[in-house]
């Protein structure tokens, strides 16, 4: 467990200079620690630092294991050469998401969401429903949603009060350094092999996702998917209160929660409406959110006031501009196969899909895609690196038709697209080839369809 009176006086190491390394070097520098920030690569930028931090970039030096400590980045491989040595030198390695939390008031009511997908979603949702549900009761309490969904949890630290709720998307990565994380609330949406490398295999994966619960005791909630084999599994080690939830028929886990195909069915006796987002995957992000709101104390009211505003997330099925009766739909977050398989269950059989498929490859065959792909769609319009794969992998009697680039796709679409048709970019590969990331090419995929509207009118 990371004490910080134990280790004043000494100096720190940051391994890694991402966001979260860089919040946390500040946040040690602002508790009256001097630093070492410590990069392998050559970073084009180097962020500013207040007195007291030292960067090196470039290389990680001999100094490193001058530090009383070091705080490691989530990015990091876990066998990376640097972590062997310290653990040989019984140098304290934490996680930025435990030092953080070391430095906050001890009561305040931590809310943990984690699953291999779907934790961004279910993270936001369930902040704008303890939002929504603080602002409403006039509550002295403040919410603040942080971690894995792009605010780290150091850059939050310093405004966390007695009583607050600190809603966390953690990632695998996060569970797996971190030792004595106990939130008061922790959900589990799924569990589907991703990252298998970083861990170095299932089991490993499954082991750094278990954390989530491992501290966690009696007086507090777990919220887990039962329609998940993997998640099912973990919950004969869970000791806090266990609600499951499944959209599925069948399940080997009593569940508290059901999906009528129109309604979220309680077994406590009331019934919700699924907020208005694409897909049976995030009627389980709500059920799940539902869950770990009700376990707090919100009252069904105000989930289900909330589920009836909350939009669609940007890049996630994403609806955009309709041009000429075509609908733009921009799902650019789907980076991997299970995704883009995802977005397409969401939409009806009918043939009428132009799916943007490409990017830069990782790995996996695009063949599954081929059964979802068939009956919905009327076009695939390859971009990117991984066109010749995708041509080679990808057997299906949807046409595919080699356009390069997302502005090509676009206007291929458009010239030979029907009203009723629906132009889906779900591209199941990263965005790294042609874009900064997939934000932008998500940004870019709008800024072209609201030029096309615009050269409509
Ligand atoms: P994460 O933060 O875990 O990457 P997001 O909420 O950003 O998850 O969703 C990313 C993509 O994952 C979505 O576009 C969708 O394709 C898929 N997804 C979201 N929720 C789920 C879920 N509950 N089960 C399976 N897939 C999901």
């Amino acid at each position: 467990m990371f004490k910080p009176e134990k280790f004043a006086g000494q100096k720190a190491c940051v391994l890694g200079l991402g966001r979260s390394g860089r919040e946390a070097a500040r946040l040690l520098a602002r508790r009256g620690f001097s630093v070492l920030v410590s990069e392998e690569t050559q970073p084009e930028h180097i962020p500013d630092f207040p007195a007291g931090v030292e960067v090196e970039t470039g290389g990680i030096s001999e100094r490193v294991f001058a530090c009383g400590f070091i705080i490691k980045s989530p990015g990091i491989f876990p066998q990376h050469p640097v972590l062997q040595e310290a653990r040989k030198r019984k140098i304290p390695i934490f996680s930025e998401l435990e030092m953080a939390i070391a430095f906050m008031p001890k009561n305040i009511c931590i809310l943990a969401v984690s699953g291999t997908n779907g934790k961004t979603t279910t993270t936001s949702l369930l902040g704008a429903i303890l939002q929504d549900y603080v602002t409403e009761k006039k509550l002295p309490r403040r919410v603040f949603v942080s971690g894995n969904i792009g605010r780290p949890v150091a850059e939050v630290t310093d405004q966390i009060r007695t009583k607050d709720f600190l809603v966390l998307e953690v990632s695998s990565y996060q569970l797996e350094d971190s030792t004595f994380f106990r939130p008061k609330v922790a959900c589990l949406l799924n569990i589907t092999p991703d990252h298998l490398d970083h861990h170095g295999g299932m089991e490993n994966y499954i082991r750094a996702k278990a954390r989530l619960f491992k501290n966690q005791r009696a007086n507090d909630f777990a919220v887990l998917n039962g329609g998940n084999a993997l998640c099912v599994e973990l919950a004969a080690e869970i000791k806090a209160k266990l609600s499951a939830f499944s959209t599925q028929a069948s399940h080997s886990l009593k569940t508290d929660v059901f999906y009528d195909g129109d309604e979220i069915i309680f077994s406590a006796g009331y019934r919700l409406r699924p907020p208005k987002l694409k897909g049976i995957h995030n009627v389980e992000n709500a059920m799940a959110a539902a869950l770990c709101a009700l376990a707090v104390g919100v009252d069904a009211d105000a989930v289900q006031d909330m589920f009836d505003r909350f939009e669609p997330m940007e890049h996630r099925i994403e609806p955009c501009d309709k041009v000429r009766g075509i609908r733009f739909i921009n799902d650019s977050k789907a980076t991997n196969i299970d995704s883009t398989l995802t977005a397409l269950r969401a939409f009806e059989k009918k043939q009428n899909i132009w799916l943007i498929l490409g990017g830069r490859d990782k790995g996996a065959s695009y063949a599954a895609l081929a059964p979802e792909i068939t009956p919905r769609c009327k076009g695939i319009l390859t971009i990117g690196e991984s066109m010749d794969k995708i041509a080679r992998e990808l057997k299906t009697p949807v046409p595919q038709v080699r356009c390069t680039t997302l502005e090509q796709a676009v206007s291929y679409a458009l010239a030979h697209g029907h009203e009723g048709d629906i132009v889906l970019l779900s591209p199941a590969c990263s965005s790294f080839d042609q874009f900064k990331d997939f934000e932008e090419r998500g940004r870019i995929f709008k800024e072209l369809v609201a030029k096309m509207k615009q050269l409509e009118i």
